[in-house]
Parts: C-alpha cells; sequence; structure tokens
C-alpha cells in the first residue's frame, strides 16, 4: 500500500530529511498564511520581511519598539539570542543591540549576492562567510522564504544569524581577522492538547472557529480520507474530537504535532484512529481493534482543500440526486484542481473519450477499474501503461467532452459492473502485524480512553445549552 503524496496527507508521507521537510513546509504555511505565532511574529517585528524577497532594515532600538508593543519581546525574540529568556524580564531589559539588523528574506530567484547588495552590506563578507565550511553547504540549498537576520555596522557584517531547521541554527560572527560559524542546537519540547470541533458550514470553518490551525484540520481529514469523502459526506452536526500533540520550543509554542489518536463522528456513522509506531518505527493509524485505517482506496480522487472552502453541507448536492442516475460521483470543482488515483494500479486509457471528454482509467487488483473523466489536462508523467501509486496526481479538473462546468466525474466498477464509489465497501490495507497485537492493545487502550474522556467532557455543554433551549 502506497501513500498518498497530496498535502492532505502529508503526514503520511516518508520523507528522507523529515526535520528539513517539515520545518519548511512549516515556513511556507508561516508565510503563505501567517498563521502560526512564528508567521505573525515575523510580520510584526519585520512587517516588510515577509513578502518575497523583500528586505527591511529594522531600525534600533528595539528595546523602545518593544516597550510599545510588547507582545514583539514574546514572539519575535532577540535574533541573536536565541536563548530563553522569561518574557517579563524581556521586556524593557534585554540587550541593547548595539549595531543595526537588516533581515533578508529569499525570494524566488534570489541570490544572496544580490541581497547583500541591494542592502549595502558587505559582499566581501558575503564571500568569506559563504567560504566558512559551516556555512558552505547551507548557502547551496537555500529556499524561498527563508531568513538571514543580520546585524551590522555601515555593512560590515558583525553576526549572521540563520535557522537550519526547527532544531539547529547557525550563527556567524565576526572574530579577530575571520569569521567563525557555529550550529547550535535548540531542544523542543511535545506538550499534549486536544479539540474538538463541530460542523456548521464546513470543516475548515469549524476548526477555525474551535482554534485549530489548518496543518491539524489537513491532517485529521488524511487519517478519515478512506472513510469520510469530506467534499461529499460532511454533515452539519458532526462532531470530531483530536488527542494531539503541540511543539514547544524556549517555552514558546511552534507548530502542531502529530495526531494521537481522533475520532470523527460523520453522519450517524463514527470512525476512530490511533497512532501507533512498531518495534521496526513504523507509523501509522489503526481502529481500536488494530485494523488499518487506510484502505486499498480513497473515498475521493479530489483534493478535498479546494472544495470545500465553497461546500455547504446544508445545502443539498445538487449532483447527488444524479448519482445512480449516471453511475458515478460528480465533483464540482475549480478548474485544475488536481485528481488523485484512487488506489494503486496501471494505466489502461488516457485520452479522450466521447462525451467523457479526456480521461483516465485505471485497472487495479481484484478486478476493480476507476474512470476519471471530463479532465482538462493530464499530468505530466500519466502516460498509457504507467503504473500509479493511491494519491499519485493523474490529472486536472476541467470540462472537456459533455460537461457544462468544471467537474470531475468518477465511476468505480467492480468486474466490469458499475458500483457506487461512495458506499461500495473498501478492501482493508493491512491489520496490525499479529506480533505487534497485544503490544498495540496494551498501548493504545489509555490512548483511547482519553479520547473518550475528553469526549464526555465536551458533550456536557452541549446538552446544557439543549436544555437552556427546550
Ligand atoms: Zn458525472
Amino acid at each position: 500500500m502506497n501513500r498518498p503524496t497530496s498535502p492532505l496527507l502529508h503526514d503520511y508521507k516518508p520523507s528522507a530529511n523529515p526535520a528539513r521537510e517539515k520545518f519548511s513546509a512549516l515556513r511556507w504555511f508561516a508565510i503563505g498564511l501567517g498563521l502560526p505565532i512564528i508567521g505573525l511574529s515575523i510580520f510584526i517585528a519585520f512587517p516588510a520581511a515577509s513578502g518575497t524577497g523583500s528586505i527591511d532594515s529594522v531600525s534600533e532600538p528595539m528595546i523602545a519598539v518593544n516597550e510599545v508593543t510588547p507582545v514583539q519581546v514574546i514572539s519575535a525574540p532577540l535574533p541573536f539570542e536565541p536563548i530563553s529568556i522569561p518574557d517579563n524580564l524581556a521586556r524593557g531589559v534585554g540587550p541593547t543591540p548595539k549595531y543595526e539588523k537588516v533581515v533578508l528574506t529569499i525570494g524566488r530567484g534570489d541570490t544572496m549576492d544580490e541581497l547583500f547588495r541591494k542592502n549595502k552590506l558587505s559582499v566581501g563578507d558575503l564571500v568569506q562567510i559563504a567560504r566558512l565550511p559551516d556555512v558552505a553547504p547551507h548557502m547551496r540549498k537555500l529556499i524561498p522564504g527563508d531568513t538571514f537576520e543580520i546585524e551590522h555596522d555601515e555593512g560590515r557584517v558583525m553576526r549572521l544569524y540563520h535557522e537550519l531547521d526547527l532544531t539547529h541554527s547557525l550563527i556567524v560572527t565576526r572574530g579577530i581577522g575571520q569569521f567563525d560559524a557555529e550550529t547550535i542546537m535548540r531542544p523542543t519540547e511535545i506538550r499534549q492538547n486536544v479539540a474538538h470541533g463541530r460542523i456548521e458550514s464546513s470543516l475548515f470553518e469549524s476548526a477555525a472557529a474551535a482554534g485549530m490551525s489548518d496543518n491539524l484540520i489537513m491532517n485529521l481529514a488524511g487519517i478519515f480520507a478512506w472513510d469520510v469523502d469530506f467534499v461529499l459526506d460532511i454533515r452539519a452536526g458532526d462532531n470530531y474530537y483530536i488527542l494531539y500533540e503541540d511543539i514547544y520550543q524556549d517555552g514558546k509554542y511552534i507548530k502542531n504535532g502529530e495526531i494521537l489518536a481522533a475520532e470523527f463522528d460523520n453522519n450517524g456513522r463514527t470512525f476512530q484512529a490511533i497512532r501507533f509506531i512498531d518495534a521496526d518505527g513504523r507509523a501509522d493509524y489503526y481502529t481500536a481493534d488494530g485494523h488499518s485505517v487506510r484502505k486499498a482506496f480513497i473515498r475521493a480522487p479530489v483534493d478535498f482543500s479546494r472544495i470545500s472552502s465553497n461546500f455547504n453541507p446544508r445545502r443539498r448536492h445538487p449532483i447527488l440526486n444524479t448519482i445512480r442516475a449516471h453511475q458515478g460521483v460528480d465533483y464540482a470543482a475549480p478548474s485544475g484542481t488536481p485528481i488523485k488515483a484512487a488506489g494503486d494500479g496501471k494505466i489502461i486509457h488516457r485520452g479522450r473519450k466521447g462525451g467523457y471528454g479526456n480521461t483516465v482509467i485505471l485497472q487495479h487488483g481484484g478486478n476493480i477499474t476507476t474512470l476519471y473523466a471530463h479532465m482538462s489536462n493530464f499530468a505530466k508523467n500519466a502516460r498509457l501503461g504507467q503504473r500509479v501509486k493511491q494519491g499519485d496526481v493523474i490529472g486536472f479538473v476541467g470540462k472537456s467532452g459533455l460537461a457544462t462546468a468544471p467537474h470531475l466525474h468518477y465511476e468505480y466498477r467492480l468486474n466490469g459492473t458499475h458500483r457506487n464509489p461512495r458506499t461500495v465497501p473498501l478492501p482493508d490495507a493491512d491489520p496490525i502485524e499479529a506480533r505487534f497485537k497485544s503490544e498495540f492493545l496494551a498501548k493504545t487502550k489509555p490512548v483511547l480512553e482519553e479520547l473518550e474522556r475528553y469526549k464526555a467532557s465536551q458533550a456536557e455543554p452541549q446538552q446544557v445549552a439543549a436544555a437552556k433551549e427546550s
């Protein structure tokens, strides 16, 4: 079983360098959406530094600025002293920077050279710094959004601070006749947290109302993507409960960590998932009795995040009425929305197919085929005969063929017979290995009990509210 590659499911995606990848993802997230505190802090402290490739001099003194809006101390701490200083102490009592500070944010196509010149920083210093053995490798793999915080004396670089990943930072200081570089560790701490969402209009809105990050809700959706079609199944009144980890650094919240356990109550159906790491280090989500939550097919082969913002579960989806009439499911979605392979398989058709327009048909195991119609375009590597993994993008939503508006028409056939893709029983992925079963039950029981306790605690206020209303 392969894992989907959509960001929706990135939690599952194995990565050669998870720390770096996660952190850069976080940074994109922070910069793109300004959501986590980190992102916010960049905006607050260095208002113009978060754009693409913009440079902003933050003129001294920081202290005076801090006194006006003390929140800056909390979230944009002392670029060159990434040590923890209690907020109350830091406020107004922090060290006075001797030099002017500049934050360089790498934008698309930027070079350090250009950024230095634009900001009247010594390019000679840059050349020296970039040659340092501890610095050189990092200079070769800069990505947009990377920042360099530089303290300078009329362009002469005195100190440079650069976050390598969540737990490592690079500090370069001007020594006598040379620059010195050191990599420092920034340990993280994990705290457990809980969240409860109740859907009124959309999954995202319910998450925002409950104070959850988009990241957390996307991870949740990723966990239940095999059981719940987050485009068409969501109903007002659905509830979900999440037990998850938050990552802190120096006492400050950084981002959400893993979801430990979750429950999704969808339209009368209840789904639970518990994270388990086996002795081989493989982490995955299972039901309470050890079945994998993953299945050979995902319910909705479109990136739901592109759709759900417009989706109102109170309104009956006009297309639902026609499911049986035309033996497929239609997902109205903006043109260009990625379409994913519902399961592992082989491309047995790729091209125009009458009223279906641009169509891909996949052959899967168990004599199952899936069909994706009305595409605007095929994915580049979706060639006839090509093997695809579940979650691979095979094309993009469009309205080719007999379609009046952009949508994905999706069909599922078993032994040549159409089955409703939304209700057909799907084969499970492998359950927990027998040799891990007892350990699994022992370890997950308390986690599940905790989730149940939390769920019970959340039920009370609603009952009270209901009593009041009646
Ligand atoms: Zn259709």
